[in-house]
């Protein structure tokens, strides 16, 4: 089962940190006096990068975020314990246990979720599973020269809410004006449907902005800035017949989500 590919559409541009980034490596101990809590590395290179998985869950989970507000609020989930009908509530699936369930939104068939503009992007694991049209490969940092260190341990002090006591544990965290280039590919098996999913995608960066990438995000980690530097759109022809790509956008110092937004759209 599956679409057919009718091509692809390549977004490329940089991810910049407004301030520190912690993306985690494996368990973070929190412990008090604990050891180092250590980001995320290349090992080949040991420079932090962001992987695909991460800004693509981020994503995935901000537009949940809007479109639970498209169901009415009985609905919004999760479902009573007696329902038998899950499915017509938005966080229908419990991928936790049940003393401590973590809810989620999927779509048991996949032709449902092929009618959802959240799960299209981003794929939904039901009975049947609806595979994304989103490909996005891990963002690797392109200015490491033009900054004095690329990863700084700032001091985090937790209080113990109890007994009020400080906690203050090392955090690593990559500096602000790292940048980091991305590379997201989009699956077009509806025509109808591309202009659509490419201006969520896009409007996610946006809000992604106004929110956090990584942990701490309340602390103030994790502002990024998106400019979005290229974009081109592949037929099926370009990959069977040698057939020369379209250029949707091509920007040297990137566009802004929202300027790229309808620079696409126009060409699209
Ligand atoms: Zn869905």
């Amino acid at each position: 089962m599956g679409e057919i590919i009718l091509g692809k559409i390549i977004l490329k541009g940089k991810i910049k940190l407004k301030t520190g980034l912690h993306i985690g490596a494996q368990t973070e101990a929190i412990e008090i006096g604990g050891v180092d809590n250590p980001i995320l590395k290349d090992p080949n290179t040991g420079m932090p990068y962001i992987p695909g998985s991460s800004l693509k869950g981020k994503l995935r989970s901000l537009f949940e975020k809007d479109k639970i507000n498209d169901y009415p609020p009985e609905l919004r989930g999760p479902p009573p314990k007696d329902e038998k009908d899950k499915s017509k509530y938005f966080l229908n699936r419990n991928i936790g246990t049940s003393s401590n369930p973590i809810w989620i939104h999927v779509h048991e068939e996949y032709d449902t979720a092929k009618t959802c503009e959240i799960c299209r992007l981003f794929g939904s694991s039901g009975k049947t599973n609806y595979p994304s049209r989103t490909i996005f490969r891990d963002a690797h940092l392109i200015n490491e020269k033009s900054l004095e260190e690329v990863i700084e341990i700032k001091t985090e002090t937790a209080i113990d809410r109890i007994t009020s006591a400080a906690n203050p544990r090392p955090m690593e965290r990559v500096v602000p004006g790292a940048e980091f280039e991305f590379e997201i590919v989009y699956n077009i098996e509806n025509q109808d449907e591309k202009r659509e999913d490419i201006k969520n995608l896009i409007s996610l960066m946006k809000t992604l902005e106004d929110d956090y990438l990584g942990g701490s995000g309340s602390r103030g980690y994790g502002k990024v800035e998106f400019r979005i530097t290229k974009v081109v759109e592949r037929s099926r022809e370009y990959y069977l017949k040698g057939e020369a790509e379209r250029e949707l956008l091509s920007s040297e110092s990137g566009l802004r989500p929202e300027e790229a937004v309808s620079q696409i759209m126009e060409a699209l």
